[in-house]
């Protein structure tokens, strides 16, 4: 492969990173939208509510309850269960939106030197009659020896 072939590869992979990025991001924005509803909605209802009202609350929140007798107490423990369940989600998916910040921000290790810097080359050197091999080592041409790759470190192909 190439060294532009690679570079495309790397820009591609780093473009789905920031896709699932900025969608992420929007989920989360839109998980806390619901998280502050079912919050109003407890409150609402932890202050005190007429029998109505708990009832177009069932509604809105497209549940049925069984027991009437008891349906404030459902909603309420349904409530309870929505909300820490957004809490957990949106917990495990502000981790992989700070991951992927990570590697948007740090860049991913170089694939041609595996994040080193440098790549090892054979060079043959005459020392008197005899001919030996040795190893060199020299700057990485695609991350220009600094082992991380962001974008803008391979923006264009030259
Ligand atoms: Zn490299």
């Amino acid at each position: 492969m190439s060294l532009k072939e690679l570079k495309q590869k790397i820009r591609q992979r780093l473009k789905e990173y920031k896709q699932t990025y900025d969608k992420l991001k929007e989920e989360i924005h839109l998980l806390n939208d619901q998280k502050r509803k079912l919050e109003k909605y407890l409150q609402e209802l932890k202050g005190g509510v007429s029998t109505q009202r708990v009832k177009d609350l069932e509604k809105e929140l497209g549940i049925s309850m069984k027991n009437q007798f008891t349906r404030k107490l459902g909603i309420l423990t349904y409530l309870k269960e929505m909300l820490e369940n957004v809490d957990i989600k949106i917990q495990s998916m502000n981790e992989d939106l700070k991951y992927l910040q990570e590697i948007l921000v740090k860049g991913i290790d170089c694939p041609l030197c595996n994040g080193a810097g440098f790549l090892w080359k054979k060079c043959t050197v005459r020392e008197g009659n005899t001919l030996e091999e040795i190893l060199k080592t020299k700057k990485c041409p695609l991350c220009k020896g600094g082992g991380k790759l962001t974008f803008k470190d391979i923006a264009c192909d030259e």
